[in-house]
């Protein structure tokens, strides 16, 4: 019987493993430098004749995941722990969530297919852009502005294996529609006699709230940490393509596996407080706006999309610093170590210049006086 879980990007014309390469858009061979076009529309095809077999997850009202049904997921996905690799025979063993790799023996890049077909087909991918090579670059012009950085930092941290990953994300466009009450205080104050009367008035008031939304982006992996992702945003949605395997060869890829309930939840706080405060900017006149009630719902729709980052750690005086870097634009986030040295020195400089400058007047007065 045929081994359908993995496939391997092997090169047509050596054999050898290809991988996507972010530079140029094209599949590579490192070995004979062959390269292959990806090409969209038979992407596309693809995706049409799996679509039939998806559940219909386009609408979803009240942020009902349960379209999704866990169990094909489960059954699918969870059941296979195991893989051989085809080019040298080894056992590769995957986490439940991941889907692509490079094999550790042989240095095949495979994808495990079952995980990224039927129901778990991506809807989109956006490819690598940024290539692993430029990274020092772009770590380079993050450094520039951090006055604070201790200078052995650009030299004495060891940036570890850098891994680029394809992270999952469900990306929700819709509309928030309902009701909101707010109540608006106005006070006015006058003197009578020894007597200072203040009137408040307080008004109860009723806004209607429509609002559209399109790629709102959320992180559905668990591995990765929500505030890393969120600072290396804006990913920008229209260089979404169809999903191919074939983006993926080189790169380490993890499918979704944080509840949807509360990806569904973190979604809906993002949207719904957006609606609020949009809701609450537009009462005008009052001294003080509160909210007192209302009601919202979604109509949402919701993309499996999988977006690329890199990450990677820097060793520097036995601790470690943490990084992503945005894959298509290249934004850094990270924790960066502060010279306290420096830092003592830089707030001295700052204390003295705002001293400076309050001072002046008075010292020019001075001498203006005399
Ligand atoms: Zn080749
Ligand atoms: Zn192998």
């Amino acid at each position: 019987m045929p081994d359908n879980s993995v496939k391997e990007m092997s090169c047509p014309a050596c054999g050898a493993t290809m991988r996507f390469d972010p530079e140029t858009g094209k599949m590579i061979c490192d070995w004979c430098g062959t390269t292959a076009e990806i090409e969209k529309e038979e992407s596309k095809e693809e995706a049409t004749a799996e679509e039939a077999a998806k559940p219909a997850k386009d609408v979803i009202e009240g942020f009902d995941f349960e379209s999704l049904n866990d169990q094909a997921v489960d059954a699918s996905a969870e059941a296979v722990p195991i893989y051989h690799c085809k080019s040298c025979g080894a056992e590769l063993i995957a986490p439940p969530e991941q889907i692509s790799m490079t094999c550790p023996y042989c240095g095949s890049n495979v994808v495990l297919t079952q995980k990224v077909s039927g129901k778990l087909r991506p809807d989109g991918i956006i490819p690598f852009k940024i290539d692993p090579k430029s990274l020092p670059e772009h770590m380079t012009k993050y450094y520039k502005d951090k006055v604070l950085l201790p200078r052995k930092f650009f030299t004495g941290g060891k940036m570890d294996k850098v891994s680029g990953v394809y992270v999952p994300f469900w990306v929700f466009s819709g509309n928030i529609s309902g009701e909101l009450t707010f109540s608006g205080t106005t006070s006015t104050s006058s003197r009578s006699g020894d007597y200072i009367i203040t009137e408040t008035s307080v008004y109860d008031l009723e806004r209607k709230v429509s609002m559209d939304f399109s790629d709102v982006p959320v992180d559905a992996s668990g591995k990765v940490k929500d505030q890393m992702m969120d600072s290396i945003e804006p990913f920008d949605m229209s260089e979404v393509v169809g999903f191919d395997m074939r983006y993926l060869a080189g790169f380490t890829s993890d499918r979704f596996d944080e509840a949807k309930k509360s990806i569904a939840n973190r979604a809906k706080k993002r949207m719904f407080s957006t609606a609020e405060s949009a809701a609450r900017s537009r009462i005008l006149g009052y001294d003080d706006v509160k909210k007192t009630g209302g009601h919202l719902t979604a109509s949402v729709n919701a993309k499996y999309i999988l977006i690329p980052a890199y990450f990677f750690k820097i060793d520097f005086d036995g601790k470690e610093y943490e990084f992503a870097v945005n894959g298509q634009t290249g934004k850094v986030a990270g924790t960066l170590p502060i010279d306290k040295s420096i830092c003592i020195r830089y707030y001295l400089v700052r204390a003295l210049a705002a001293l400076i400058s309050i001072a002046a007047p008075f010292v020019a007065l001075y001498l203006m006086g005399r």
